[in-house]
This record gives C-alpha cells, sequence and structure tokens, in this order.
C-alpha cells in the first residue's frame, strides 16, 4: 500500500501532535495491566483539566465523537422528556435525530447557517424543558455559539453542550458555564486519531439519568466499574477491551497540551485563525461565519463564484498534499472549511495553504 503524506486541514482529522503519534507506536499494554490503568486514571484526570470540570463521571469512551453524542443523550433522556436543541448546522440536526430516537419530544429550534445560535430564541421555545443541547462550536459552519449565555439562564433545565471542536482548541468552562454534560472528539483540537470521545456529566444530571439506558455499550451506569476510581466508583469490572493504544495517544496529547498551558494553546489557535482569516480576505475571498461569531479552528470561506470547488480541492490534494473540507448539504459544494486543529494552529501551517490557495486560485 502506498504510504501517502497529507497536510490535513479538513474539518475531519487534524495532523496529529508528534506526541500523539509516537505514543501509538509503544508496545501495547493488556487493558487490566496496572500501568495501563494508570495511564487511565490520569487520562480522567487531565480530561477534568481541559473540560474545566471537576465532575468524577468524565472519562474517554470507546468510538468516536458521535459516541459521546448518542451516550449523552441515551442517558440522559426519558420517553417523553422536552428536549430542546438549538441547531445551525449539521451536528445540531444530528442532535434532533439522536435525541428523537430516544423518544423524547424533540423541540428544535433553527437557525441559518452561518449565524449563532440566539440564547433568548431557545429559552422562549418551551417553558420547561428537561434538556437543552447546543453545539459549542459548529464545524459545519465555522460558527462559535455562546454556551455559558445559555447555562446562565437555564433554569430547571440540564445543559448539555457539543464540544467536540472547542476542547483543546479554544476556552472551554463545563463548571463555569453551567453544563451539565458534555462530549468531545480526539480528531479535532486534541490533535489524536479518531476512535474516542471524552465524556462529562455533573451530579444534577447524574441524578436524572436513565437507570437502563437502550444502549449497554454506552450504558454510564455500567463504564463506572471501567474507569473505575477515577469515576467515582470503587473496584474495576471488565466491561469491554479499553482500546489501550487510543488511550495512551490522548494520554499524550493531553500532557502536551496541559504542559503547553490552556491559555497558550488558545492563544495559538487565535492567532492562527486571525492569521488565516486576514489572508483570505486579502485574497479577495469572503468568509462564511458571522463576523464576531467565527471560530479560529476551523474557518469557512464562500467559494467564489467563477471557481469549481472541487477541482480546487483536487488540485490542493494532487499538488500539495493539502487536504481542505468542502461542505454540506445545499453547501457542499459552495463553502469551504479549512481547519487548524491542534498541531496545525501554527504560522507556519497558516503560511501553506494560503500560499497554496494563491497559487491554485491564481490570486
Ligand atoms: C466531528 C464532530 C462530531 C462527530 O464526531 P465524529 O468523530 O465524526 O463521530 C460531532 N460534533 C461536532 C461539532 C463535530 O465537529
Amino acid at each position: 500500500m502506498p504510504v501517502v503524506d497529507r497536510h490535513l486541514f479538513g474539518p475531519g482529522p487534524s495532523n496529529p501532535y508528534p506526541e500523539a503519534t509516537a505514543a501509538l507506536g509503544l508496545p501495547l499494554l493488556g487493558h487490566l495491566d496496572p500501568e495501563f490503568l494508570r495511564i487511565l486514571d490520569e487520562t480522567c484526570d487531565r480530561l477534568r483539566t481541559v473540560f474545566g470540570t471537576a465532575n468524577a463521571r468524565t472519562l474517554p469512551l470507546s468510538g468516536t465523537g458521535s459516541a459521546g453524542m448518542e451516550a449523552a443523550f441515551v442517558n440522559a433522556v426519558h420517553p417523553g422528556d422536552v428536549v430542546v436543541v438549538a441547531a445551525n448546522g449539521l451536528f445540531g440536526e444530528r442532535m434532533i435525530d439522536v435525541a428523537d430516537r430516544c423518544g423524547a419530544e424533540v423541540v428544535p429550534v433553527r437557525f441559518p447557517w452561518g449565524t449563532p445560535v440566539q440564547p433568548e430564541a431557545v429559552l422562549a421555545a418551551h417553558p420547561s424543558p428537561a434538556l437543552i443541547a447546543v453545539v459549542h462550536a459548529e464545524t459545519s459552519t465555522g460558527v462559535r455559539n455562546d454556551v455559558a449565555a445559555l447555562g446562565a439562564v437555564k433554569g430547571d433545565a440540564l445543559l448539555l453542550a457539543d464540544c467536540v471542536t472547542s476542547i483543546g482548541g479554544i476556552e472551554v468552562a463545563v463548571d463555569e458555564w453551567g453544563v451539565d454534560i458534555a462530549y468531545a472528539g480526539t480528531q479535532k483540537c486534541l490533535g489524536v486519531a479518531p476512535g474516542l470521545a471524552p465524556f462529562t456529566i455533573g451530579e444534577r444530571a447524574w441524578g436524572r439519568r436513565v437507570l437502563r439506558p437502550r444502549s449497554w455499550y454506552l450504558d454510564l451506569n455500567l463504564l463506572g466499574g471501567y474507569v473505575g476510581a477515577a469515576a467515582g466508583t470503587s473496584g474495576r469490572t471488565y466491561h469491554h477491551t479499553a482500546p489501550v493504544a487510543m488511550v495512551a495517544s490522548l494520554h499524550a496529547s493531553l500532557g502536551r497540551i496541559i504542559a503547553e498551558g490552556l491559555d497558550v494553546v488558545a492563544a495559538r489557535h487565535h492567532e492562527a485563525g486571525r492569521a488565516l482569516q486576514d489572508g483570505l480576505a486579502e485574497l479577495g475571498l469572503e468568509l462564511f461565519a458571522a463576523e464576531g461569531h467565527r471560530l479560529p479552528d476551523l474557518t469557512t470561506v464562500v467559494v467564489p463564484a467563477d471557481v469549481d470547488s472541487a477541482t480546487v480541492r483536487r488540485t490542493l490534494l494532487q499538488r500539495y498534499g493539502i487536504e481542505i473540507g468542502g461542505s454540506v448539504g445545499e453547501y457542499a459544494d459552495r463553502v469551504w472549511r479549512i481547519g487548524l486543529m491542534g498541531h496545525n494552529a501554527r504560522p507556519d501551517a497558516v503560511a501553506l495553504v494560503l500560499g497554496a490557495l494563491r497559487e491554485v486560485l491564481k490570486r
């Protein structure tokens, strides 16, 4: 099989941190090896740090970010619960589908793609929802939603936040913002291969949890024993075989991020995103996401009318080994998505993607 080296600027996997890649090459440990259990415990601790939470129940679920979404709803939503979902992109729409499959009475509150969620409209949608769900960083549109504003006014409702494209990239403060349940993925700003879903649930949500969710694999009642003491329960029991290599890789990446400093990492993403967005404007390109609500780690660009989106993406890939993303649905060929996540949030990566775009677009 040919091995090709790509610069992944897409919304999917970003280039992993070198520390995360190196950890994948270490000898495998058994999933009950004391050294692995130590790594798992420390991974849960490190996840608490990057989520900004003291929640005992914080762990990496086995599965990609969508498994985190599924786990959040299946463990928190009882049939008939009113669930308000704020949706301004693909991942908000996915939440609506997942909540519906859990038997919720879903109240979708939709906003035009490229614009942010408006907290007042979300609150006005229902007087007493059991749960309000929102995507912090909408990867499909490049928009940042104000989770803290929802947390401040959620009332008795639980607040569920998708932090897949924010954790390890922009500020996330689960406890300070009043988030009851949050999940993430590894392949965005955490700079690890796809495969795990960092997850956290607070006491209020735990007290209202579903005792026998439809999913056995994602049943948090059973997963307490899997992570053992780290999740506030004593003793460890076999639930499923931990993906040991992925956990080791996540552990290494989180170690690097925490050592660099969460504020420093966020500033690095902010600066890289600003430089990319300024550079795109200099090339005469229009940004898709509303000004003032743009993510630094995922930039959306309106494809110029005289340009074929697929041809440009193919040329970037073939000539420069650079992958950027198209969009989805009605925007599939009308918007590009350029990620600067984790290891890619650097000035040299910005220069590379801007230089390639300038040549390909002849600007
Ligand atoms: C990528 C992503 C997901 C889904 O994660 P997968 O790893 O693809 O399952 C969910 N929400 C957001 C905001 C994402 O960017």
